[in-house]
C-alpha cells in the first residue's frame, strides 16, 4: 500500500517537477520570441553608468535613451536603492520591459571593508572567506546590486603584478578551494534570495601570467600549465555554479582571451558544460584592434561573439556592429540567441522579471548597511589574515613590562591605505589605524609616542632624527611600514617591490638604537625587506586588512588573538628570482646533491629559495607532527588513499595550525613538480591537546595534464609530505599506484 501511495505521489508530482524545472527555459524562450534583432543586441550591451545618475550631459542623455529603448542589458557602477530604482524604472519603459542587471566590483566588501582577497587567503579559512563574501553580497544586494565582478581567481606567481592583491595567491589547490568559498559566499546555495548576488569568475584566463608581471601583457604558456595551474580555480567556480565568467585583457598564445574560442567555447561551454554567461572585460572587445587582432570594431565584434563572449562591457562594438553582422550573414543568429538566452536566464533566476525592484528596499538598505555584526566579522577576518613572519625570543605577544612604546613609520596612522584597492566605500571614519587599535587595547598599561620618521615615498632622511630620539626614550619600538593602497591593484605593476622610499633605511637607523623593534608591514603584495626580515625582533605581515585592521593588529600584538595565517604566496629575496613558486621543478642539476656537480642550477648571487615560503607562518604556540600512517601503501587506479597523522599543540597557549599535505609524483612521463599541495586542514588545539587528522588522496588528485592526452594518472611511486609549510615538511612516506 505504502509503495503504491509513493508511486501515485510520484506520478502526481513528476510533471509538476518537470514543468518547474523547465519553466525558466520556457519563459526565456517566450521572451526571446518577442524580441527584435535590435532588442537582442541590446541585452548584450553593458555600460558603465556613473554619468547616468550625474548632472545632465550628452553622455547621460545618450545612456538614458539607450536604456529607455531597450538597448542595454546591464549597467555597472550604478549603486544604491535610490539610483538603481530610478534607472530600472527607465528600463521598464522599454517595449519589452526587460529589467536591467546592476553590477559592480564588490571585491572585498561593499560598505564594510574586509581584508583584501590576498590577505584573506592567508587565513586558509574557508568558512571565514565564505562569510565575508556573504556579508558583502548582503550589503550590495540591499543597495540594489545584482551582480559582483568577483572573485578574481587568477593564479598569480608574480608579485610585481599589482593584481596579486585581488586573488588567492600562487597555488591552484588553495586557489580552487577559495574560489568555491567565495562563489558560495556571494551567491548562497542558490540565486533568488534578496541577500545573494551573482558572482563572476574572472579573468578567463591566465591573466596572472602576464609577461614580466606587467599588467595586460601577453601570456604565452603550454597547454599543460594552463590546464594544471591556471584553469582549475575557474573549474571550481563553475562547479560551484558561479553565475558568470569574465574574460581577460591578455592574449593567450597569441589570441586575445575575448576572442578565444578554445577557452570559451571548447573548454568552458563545451567540456565544462557551463550554462552561465561570459562578460568581456572593460573594453576588451575594442582592444582587439590595438592588439592587431581585428581591423576594426566590426571584426572585433564578430570574433568575440563567435568565440562565446556573451556580453560586451563598455566597448559598444556589439551595439554598433552585431545587427549588421547578422544581417550580412557573417554571424549566425544562433550565436546571438544563445548569448541572449544565457543573460535572460539569469534575470529570471534572480527573480527580476517577477519583481524588478526586488533589491530596492530603502529600509532594508539602511538596516543592513549598519549591522554591527558586520564589524565583528571584519575584525575576525582581519585577525585571521595576519601572518607572523618572525618572533625572535618570543618578543610577541607584547610583554607588560614595555611601559613606553615608540610608534614609528608612515603607516602608524594609515586609514585609507588599509582599505586597499577595489573598494566601493573607503570611509576613513570607519577604519581603525594601528595607533587607534593600540591605544584602545593598551590604554591602561602603556604609553605610546608617535613619530612618523619618513613617508612612504620620502627621498630625504630629514625625519629620521626625531624617530631615533623617540626610539631611544622607549622600552620598545613598533614600526608600521608598507606600500600605499594605490601601489597595488589594477595597472599597478612594479619592477621594484622593495619597501618604497627610505623605510628600510629608517628601520636600520632605529634598530641601531639597540631597542627591540617589532615591524608591522602593510601591503597589497609580497614585498622585499631583507634587512628587516634579518634584524627585526618580530615581523607581522598585515597586508591591507580593511576597516578593522588597526584593531586586528592590536589583537595579534597583545596576544588576544594567536596568529594563524600562512602565506598564500612565496616572498622572494629579490626581484631576480621572480617568478618564484613552491611547486617548482627539479632540474638535472640539483642544488643540494650530489655535491660533486660543479655547475648547478643556481644563481651565483642569491640562494634559490624564497625569503618566506608558501604556506609559512608562525604562531605563539608550537605544533608537532607525529605518527604518519597510510591505510594502504599500494593502491589500484581509481582508489583513494587515506593519510592520517597526529597534530599536537606542544606549546603553552591555544592556537590554530594549518596542516598541509603535499605530494610528489616521483617519476612520470612528464617531469612533475617537487611538491604540490593536495589538502590542508585548519585545526584549533588547546595547549597540550592532540588530534588525529585524516586526508584523502582521491584519484583525481593523483592526475596530471598531458598535452594531447588530457588528465591522466600513471602507475608509480608517490611521495607524501605533511607539515606546517611548504618548506617545513615534518613527516614523509610514500605509496605505490599500481
Ligand atoms: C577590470 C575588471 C573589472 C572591470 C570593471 C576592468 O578594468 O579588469 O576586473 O571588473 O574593470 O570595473
Amino acid at each position: 500500500k505504502i509503495s503504491s501511495l509513493i508511486l501515485l505521489l510520484f506520478i502526481g508530482f513528476a510533471p509538476k517537477l518537470n514543468a518547474q524545472k523547465k519553466s525558466i527555459d520556457q519563459r526565456v524562450d517566450s521572451v526571446l520570441k518577442l524580441m527584435t534583432l535590435k532588442e537582442k543586441v541590446g541585452q548584450l550591451n553593458q555600460y558603465s553608468g556613473r554619468e547616468v545618475t550625474g548632472p545632465t550631459s550628452d553622455r547621460k542623455n545618450y545612456l538614458l535613451n539607450d536604456i529607455k529603448t531597450g538597448m542595454v542589458g546591464s549597467m555597472l557602477n550604478v549603486k544604491g536603492v535610490k539610483d538603481t530604482r530610478e534607472i530600472q524604472a527607465i528600463a521598464l519603459q522599454s517595449r519589452l520591459k526587460i529589467p536591467l542587471l546592476f553590477s559592480l566590483d564588490v571585491i572585498h566588501g561593499y560598505k564594510t571593508v574586509f581584508p583584501i582577497p590576498l590577505a584573506e587567503s592567508a587565513s586558509w579559512d574557508m568558512s571565514a572567506i565564505r562569510e565575508t563574501a556573504h556579508v558583502a553580497a548582503e550589503e550590495a544586494a540591499a543597495s540594489g546590486i545584482h551582480w559582483t565582478f568577483a572573485p578574481m581567481v587568477d593564479i598569480a606567481r608574480d608579485p610585481r603584478w599589482g593584481r596579486v592583491m585581488e586573488g588567492a595567491g600562487e597555488d591552484t589547490y588553495l586557489g580552487s578551494a577559495i574560489a568555491k568559498a567565495r562563489v558560495l559566499g556571494f551567491q548562497g546555495d542558490k540565486l533568488g534570495g534578496v541577500d545573494a548576488i551573482m558572482a563572476c569568475a574572472k579573468h578567463f584566463a591566465a591573466y596572472g601570467a602576464a609577461i614580466a608581471g606587467r599588467d595586460y601583457n601577453p601570456v604565452d604558456m603550454s597547454e599543460q600549465q594552463l590546464n594544471e595551474i591556471y584553469l582549475p580555480p575557474f573549474k571550481a567556480a563553475a562547479d560551484a555554479k558561479v553565475a558568470t565568467f569574465m574574460n581577460s585583457f591578455n592574449t593567450l598564445n597569441g589570441i586575445p582571451a575575448t576572442a578565444n574560442s578554445y577557452l570559451q567555447r571548447d573548454i568552458l561551454k563545451g567540456q565544462w558544460g557551463y550554462k552561465g554567461f561570459v562578460v568581456s572585460d572593460w573594453g576588451s572587445m575594442r582592444e582587439m584592434v590595438p592588439w592587431g587582432y581585428a581591423k576594426n570594431g566590426n571584426e572585433a565584434a564578430q570574433k568575440a561573439i563567435l568565440a562565446g563572449s556573451d556580453m560586451d562591457m563598455e566597448s559598444e562594438v556589439y551595439k554598433k556592429e552585431l545587427e549588421s553582422l547578422v544581417k550580412s550573414g557573417k554571424v549566425d543568429i544562433k550565436f546571438v540567441d544563445d548569448a541572449v538566452r544565457r543573460i535572460l536566464y539569469k534575470k529570471f533566476e534572480l527573480g527580476l522579471f517577477d519583481n524588478p525592484y526586488k533589491f530596492s528596499d530603502e529600509k532594508r538598505e539602511a538596516k543592513v548597511m549598519n549591522d554591527p555584526k558586520h564589524k565583528e566579522i571584519a575584525r575576525s577576518a582581519a585577525r585571521k589574515s595576519i601572518v607572523l613572519l618572525k618572533n625572535e625570543g618570543n618578543i610577541l605577544p607584547l610583554k607588560q613590562n614595555f611601559k613606553n612604546i615608540a610608534l614609528i613609520g608612515p603607516m602608524v596612522n594609515a586609514k585609507r591605505d588599509q582599505a586597499g584597492s577595489w573598494v566601493v566605500y573607503a570611509d576613513t571614519a570607519n577604519i581603525t589605524s594601528v595607533y587607534d587599535g593600540l591605544q584602545t587595547k593598551f590604554s591602561n598599561t602603556t604609553k605610546f609616542s608617535y613619530t612618523q620618521g619618513t613617508s612612504v615615498t620620502d627621498t630625504s632622511s630629514a625625519g629620521f632624527a626625531a624617530a631615533i630620539a623617540n626610539a631611544k626614550n622607549a622600552d620598545a619600538v613598533i614600526m608600521v611600514l608598507g606600500e600605499t593602497w594605490d601601489m597595488s591593484g589594477e595597472s599597478k605593476s612594479r619592477t621594484d617591490i622593495s619597501l618604497p622610499g627610505r623605510q628600510e633605511e629608517l628601520f636600520n637607523a632605529v634598530k641601531a638604537t639597540g631597542k627591540p623593534v617589532i615591524v608591522v608591514i602593510m601591503a597589497g603584495r609580497p614585498l622585499i625587506f631583507n634587512s628587516i626580515a634579518d634584524k627585526a625582533d618580530a615581523v607581522v605581515y598585515a597586508w591591507f586588512l580593511g576597516d578593522e585592521g588597526g584593531n586586528a593588529i592590536a589583537d595579534v600584538l597583545s596576544g588576544d588573538y594567536n596568529p594563524s595565517g600562512k602565506l598564500p604566496i612565496s616572498f622572494p629575496r629579490n626581484v631576480g628570482q621572480i617568478p618564484i613558486f613552491y611547486n617548482h621543478y627539479n632540474t638535472g642539476r640539483p642544488v643540494t646533491k650530489p655535491k660533486d656537480i660543479t655547475y648547478k642550477s643556481a644563481y651565483i648571487d642569491s640562494p634559490n629559495d624564497p625569503k618566506f615560503a608558501f604556506g609559512y607562518g608562525l604562531s605563539y604556540t608550537n605544533f608537532t607532527y607525529s605518527n604518519l600512517k597510510l591505510d594502504k601503501t599500494a593502491l589500484q587506479k581509481g582508489q583513494t588513499v587515506k593519510i592520517s597523522f597526529t597534530l599536537t599543540n606542544s606549546g603553552k597557549v591555544a592556537g590554530e595550525e594549518v596542516a598541509q599535505l603535499y605530494m610528489q609524483d616521483k617519476f612520470a612521463s612528464i617531469v612533475r613538480p617537487v611538491k604540490e599541495l593536495k589538502d590542508f586542514a585548519k585545526v584549533k588545539l588547546n595547549a597540550g591537546e592532540s588530534k588525529t587528522i585524516t586526508f584523502e588522496l582521491t584519484p583525481e588528485k593523483l592526475a596530471f595534464f598531458k598535452e594531447k592526452e588530457g588528465w591522466i594518472t600513471e602507475s608509480g611511486d608517490f611521495k607524501v609530505m605533511v607539515g606546517g609549510s611548504s618548506d617545513s615538511i615534518k613527516l614523509e612516506t610514500s605509496f605505490e599506484l599500481k
